[in-house]
This record gives C-alpha cells, sequence and structure tokens, in this order.
C-alpha cells in the first residue's frame, strides 16, 4: 500500500471529481514506455498513487527509469524471466504473462492506486498470450467499481476491442531510428 502524504486536495474530493481514463501507447516508433513514465512522474507530484508493472523487462533489469522511480516513490514491479521471451519457450512465456496479469488484477482490485501502468500488455494480448476478452472485462470491472482510476497500457498493434474501450490513444509513429544507422543502444536513452 503506498504512502499517503501531505497534499492540498482530499482524496474523497479528488476521487469524485475525477473520471478515470484509459490510457493506451501504441505503434511502431520509440516513446511508448518513456511516456507512460514520463505521465507516473507528473501524477506523482500531484501525490496521486502510481504502479508500473512491466510485462517485457526481467526481473533482474535495472533500467534509469527503476532506480529515480524508486526515488519518486513510484512502485515499479518487473516481472519477466531473464530466459523468456525469447519465443523458444511459448509455455513458458505465455506463463509469465499469466502470471504478470494476476499481479496487475490484485492491483486493480486493490483499489490502492491513482494510476495503474501496464507496460507491454498491449504486445502480450497483440501476441495472443492472454485473451483479450477476459483482460477488458477485468479492466472494465475495475473502472466500474473505482472510476477515477486511470489506466495507461502500453505496446505495439493494439486491438481493435482495446481501441474501443480506450479515451486516449496516442500511436508513436517512426520516422527515423538510431538503430537503422547502425548505432547502438545508448545508456540514459534506452536503458
Ligand atoms: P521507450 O521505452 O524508449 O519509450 P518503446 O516503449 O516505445 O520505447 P518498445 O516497443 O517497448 O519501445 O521497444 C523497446 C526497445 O526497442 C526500446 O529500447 C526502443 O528504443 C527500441 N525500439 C523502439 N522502436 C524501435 C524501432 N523502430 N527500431 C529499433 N528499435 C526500436
Ligand atoms: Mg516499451
Amino acid at each position: 500500500m503506498p504512502k499517503e502524504k501531505k497534499y492540498k486536495w482530499r482524496r474523497e474530493d479528488y476521487q469524485e471529481q475525477t473520471r478515470g481514463l484509459l490510457i493506451v501507447h501504441t505503434g511502431n516508433g520509440k516513446g511508448k514506455t518513456t511516456c507512460a513514465l514520463g505521465l507516473m512522474m507528473r501524477a506523482a507530484g500531484q501525490g496521486l498513487r502510481c504502479c508500473m508493472i512491466q510485462f517485457m523487462k526481467s526481473r533482474n533489469d535495472r533500467y534509469g527509469e527503476h532506480v529515480s522511480a524508486e526515488k519518486l516513490g513510484i512502485e515499479v514491479h518487473t516481472m519477466g524471466d531473464g530466459f523468456t521471451w525469447d519465443t523458444k519457450n511459448p509455455e513458458q512465456d505465455r506463463q509469465t504473462a499469466r502470471n504478470t496479469w494476476n499481479l496487475c488484477t490484485e492491483k486493480l482490485r486493490s483499489g490502492d492506486y491513482d494510476l495503474l501502468v501496464f507496460d507491454e500488455l498491449v504486445y502480450v494480448l497483440s501476441y495472443d498470450m492472454l485473451p483479450v476478452a477476459e483482460v477488458l472485462e477485468e479492466i472494465r470491472a475495475a473502472r466500474d467499481r473505482q472510476p477515477s482510476l486511470h489506466l495507461v497500457v502500453t505496446g505495439r498493434d493494439a486491438p481493435k476491442e482495446l481501441i474501443e474501450a480506450a479515451d486516449l490513444i496516442t500511436e508513436m509513429t517512426e520516422v527515423k531510428h538510431p538503430f537503422q544507422a547502425g548505432i547502438r543502444a545508448q545508456r540514459g536513452i534506452e536503458f
């Protein structure tokens, strides 16, 4: 349960006045995850209780954002297994997706958060590792229970059911990426 600090607003008022948004960051261009991190930084500054759950990052990954999130009191969970997502073991990938989704479900049901980010959930859905209908039903139920909840999901190839359900969708378009010029991942930009 995140710590409650003193802010110039009352939680009851906030919840009453807030219309929770379902936000999707999709597309082939870079910026889906970092945009979600930027939103959490903004929201945390407003005293909102934020949590990000990452489907694709390995439990052993410690990127710049993980260090910064800790300093800002933003909860981040990296649920992947370092050896999965290599498509060599689809059954294991499916199980990792399921375990990660179970944590998402727990957070959705807890009512303890104002902003939840499920990073790469869209990717997992687009690869049929979780049933879209089940995921959308859980999200719908959570938004019914807690209408002020903001939810961000990221990943390429958003399925049409998610697009229909969302309030805000931004598609990142690749215009140029340094990878095409053979430039490797840069510290602080990619990790
Ligand atoms: P970021 O985490 O930087 O916001 P992202 O979430 O939009 O990027 P993902 O689809 O999650 O990107 O891909 C993860 C990694 O792949 C990132 O490090 C990103 O820079 C890299 N990447 C994204 N788009 C491209 C691309 N078009 N070509 C090569 N690499 C890419
Ligand atoms: Mg990403």
